[in-house]
């Protein structure tokens, strides 16, 4: 079996592994767009484009039920967008949690998230590197210009959830993957390459709460990748940011980087790193 993305909508992601191995990132899989149908989407009055009203973005639920068998659930920081449906997941597979020390804590201490499966074995911080099941996985935590904070419900006070990262994510017969989280524009993202050669950038381009086409597409430059998914936008009206806009902007910087627009609930097999 070759290795499989699943884009959730918003910053959420599914990988399944060469091995069978399932990996959640930031899974807000209720988010409003994968989770209601036309006619709801329609009524809230959101930016819709096309190729949201593709039938299985109505199936957040179900998708959401049927996740029976998770490894690991990474998450970038912890608003609620990129939290999601975390807990829920954690306390009905056994997933272990992937996060850095202080939303780790938060995740224990203010969302219940089991505190067994969020040890420190699957715990870092900016700069680290995880090893993980038995060493098909590893992640590295590097920086994300955000905040980071929990809320246990909407209007609730804020908890301190630590610095917000990106996630270096190396599968061990490829591909790299490079998940920004939430972020500015930062030069120092181009050190996140000097390690590692990256096949895949998840890159947020909403605007409004982090960098938008434009930036966006000046960090993939800095990064390099061979491919590039633009993530985090649609979701809400605020989030202006569109792949047109992104497309046109790398264009601009004559970016090497494949494109590649997924739908929500798209499943795509991703190609192998090209030195693995
Ligand atoms: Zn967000």
């Amino acid at each position: 079996m070759e290795t499989q993305l699943t884009w959730y909508g918003q910053s959420a992601f599914k990988i399944t592994t060469a091995t069978g191995k399932l990996l959640l990132i930031d899974p807000w899989l209720t988010n409003p767009v994968f989770a209601r149908g036309k006619e709801e989407l329609a009524a809230l009055d959101l930016l819709i484009d096309p190729w949201l009203t593709n039938p299985v973005f109505a199936r957040g639920k179900e998708e959401l039920a049927a996740l029976d068998h998770v490894d690991l659930i990474l998450l970038t920081h912890g608003h609620s967008d990129h939290v999601g449906n975390a807990v829920e997941i954690g306390q009905r597979t056994g997933a272990k949690l992937v996060s850095n020390f202080d939303l780790n804590a938060a995740m224990i201490s203010v969302l219940g998230y089991p505190e067994a499966q969020a040890g420190n074995e699957t715990t870092g911080h900016l700069g680290g590197e995880l090893s993980l099941l038995d060493g098909a996985v590893t992640v590295r935590f590097v920086p994300a210009w955000h905040g980071s904070s929990i809320q246990k419900e909407e209007n609730a006070p804020p908890f301190y959830a630590g610095n917000p990262t990106g996630l270096l994510i190396a599968l061990r017969d490829g591909p790299t993957i490079y998940h920004t989280g939430d972020t500015d524009l930062f030069s120092d993202m181009a050190l996140v390459s000097r390690f590692n050669d990256i096949d895949i950038m998840l890159v947020c381009i909403g605007d409004h709460f982090t960098m938008g086409p434009a930036r966006a597409a000046e960090a993939v430059k800095l990064v390099n990748p061979r491919m590039v998914i633009p993530m985090h936008y649609a979701t809400f009206p605020v989030l202006t940011g569109t792949p047109e806009a992104f497309d046109g902007e790398l264009k601009k910087r004559a970016v090497k980087a494949e494109l590649r627009v997924m739908k929500i609930g798209e499943t795509i097999t991703l190609p192998r790193s090209e030195t693995a």
